[in-house]
């Protein structure tokens, strides 16, 4: 007997099965149809050895004990503070753009005295977003975001959404504001780094539980239909939980349209000498048609490996075909997102959960805390 249905075993979905398994004592089914769990987040090794992030560099980073907590019981740490470069003609600089940026930019006169005034007008370690620096009425304010705006942001978007960073959610850019503080890391999180194992292997202690059933390469039209708002399963109606964790879309037949989303490209090179960068991630933020350049040895902290592998990401149009990574947030699309979310809420056993289906810019740690929520909550 099954008591929940998770389709889709990402972090959200593997965190709902691990823990209405472990704390509900429910039988769970859980399936993916990728032929793997972990979602965006599974690592596995190439070819070379060498542990790489299959869909793209994932660095957990998280200020919530409690999801910090909940994944320190399937998994050791390595735990650091990740640091990103931008490449801006050849010139490696500090992203997010912060006051030793400022430093590598300008003169040290200039980038004194604009250090002080920013300071001043924003208060030190704050973050202040690119589009709300370039609305100061401070005319050399105005200068620095114009050459951050120029220089780090404006081509990125364009390669990664196809729009200027002012026609995109907000929210989008906020991501990365301008950090007034001398602190070069990325994320200003507490708990920042990898699972000392990788994510696959955290992922799988989470679903290895006699009460989980994973099936791989099954997709849920495969096990379920959708008939007059009720589940059907194996030919009868199912009235226990269905957790999905995919597009809504999907689900519900493209009824109102395809909701659009970016996709991406990922090439992944090996080259047969020890160092490619000499850091993690760089960012081509002024020119090249990927957007980031990741070198896996850095960024999971893998020494004495047989050459290096890295990989670059090229945004592509969602076409039905490729993955969806990135929901595209704006009025119109968010209206259509609504109307089916007003049709799922009709089928009363069914609960939406994730990136893809609250087509939402979520990290790992909200998606997680969402999940564990969403266990302690429902019954
Ligand atoms: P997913 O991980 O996408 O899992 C959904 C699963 O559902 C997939 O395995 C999919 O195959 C399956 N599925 C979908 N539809 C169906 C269906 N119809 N039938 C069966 N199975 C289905 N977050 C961070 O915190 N730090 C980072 O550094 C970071 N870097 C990122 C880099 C990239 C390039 C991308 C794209 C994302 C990054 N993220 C990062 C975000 C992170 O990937 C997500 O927060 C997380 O993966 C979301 O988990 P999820 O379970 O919602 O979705
Ligand atoms: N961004 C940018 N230049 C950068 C880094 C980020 O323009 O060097 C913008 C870009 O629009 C990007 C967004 O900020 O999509 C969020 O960046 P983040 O690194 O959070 O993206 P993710 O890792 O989720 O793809």
């Amino acid at each position: 007997m099954v008591d929940t249905i998770v389709i889709g075993a990402g972090v959200a979905g593997a965190v709902v099965a691990g823990q209405l398994a472990r704390k509900k004592n429910e039988k769970v089914l859980l399936i993916d149809r990728r032929s793997h769990i972990g979602g965006n987040c599974y690592d596995e090794y190439d070819e070379y050895g060498i542990l790489i992030h299959k869909y793209g560099p994932h660095i957990f980073h998280t200020n919530d004990e409690t999801v910090y907590e909940y994944f320190s019981e399937y998994t050791d740490w390595i735990l650091f503070g990740h640091e990103v470069k931008a490449n801006v003609y050849g010139k490696l600089i500090c992203v997010p753009f912060n006051l030793n940026t400022l430093h590598m930019v300008y003169e040290k006169e200039k980038a004194d005295r604009i250090e002080k005034i920013l300071i001043d007008e924003y208060g030190l370690n704050s973050r202040v977003p690119i589009l709300e620096l370039k609305k100061s009425e401070n005319s050399e304010i105005r200068e620095v975001a114009q050459y951050v705006y120029d220089n780090i942001f404006l081509k990125y978007t364009m390669k990664q959404w196809g729009k200027k960073p002012e026609e995109v959610d907000e929210g989008v850019t906020a991501r990365v504001p301008v950090v007034i503080s001398r602190d070069n890391r990325y994320f200003m999180d507490k708990y920042q780094g990898m699972p000392k194992l990788g994510y696959t292997k955290m992922f799988e202690k989470i679903c290895d539980h006699k009460n989980i059933e994973v099936r791989l390469n099954t997709q849920f039209s495969d096990i379920l239909k959708i008939e007059k708002d009720k589940v059907i399963f194996e030919g009868k109606e199912f009235n226990g939980k269905v957790v999905f964790t995919g597009m809504i879309d999907e689900l519900l037949d493209y009824k109102y349209g395809r909701l659009p989303y970016r996709s991406l490209e990922f090439d992944f090179i090996h080259y047969d000498k020890d160092d490619y960068q000499g850091c993690s991630v760089v960012n081509y933020t002024v020119d090249e048609e990927y957007t980031r350049i990741t070198e896996f040895k850095h960024l999971t902290k893998q020494e004495n490996t047989n050459g290096t592998t890295i990989v670059k990401e090229y945004p592509r149009e969602y076409n039905g075909e490729n993955t969806p990574y990135y929901a595209i947030n704006n009025d119109k699309n968010d209206e259509c997102y609504n109307k089916y979310l007003n049709e799922a809420k009709k089928i009363k056993n069914l609960y939406l959960l994730g990136r893809l289906a609250e087509y939402k810019y979520y990290n790992i740690d909200v998606i997680a805390a969402r999940a564990l929520e969403f266990v302690k909550n429902t019954n």
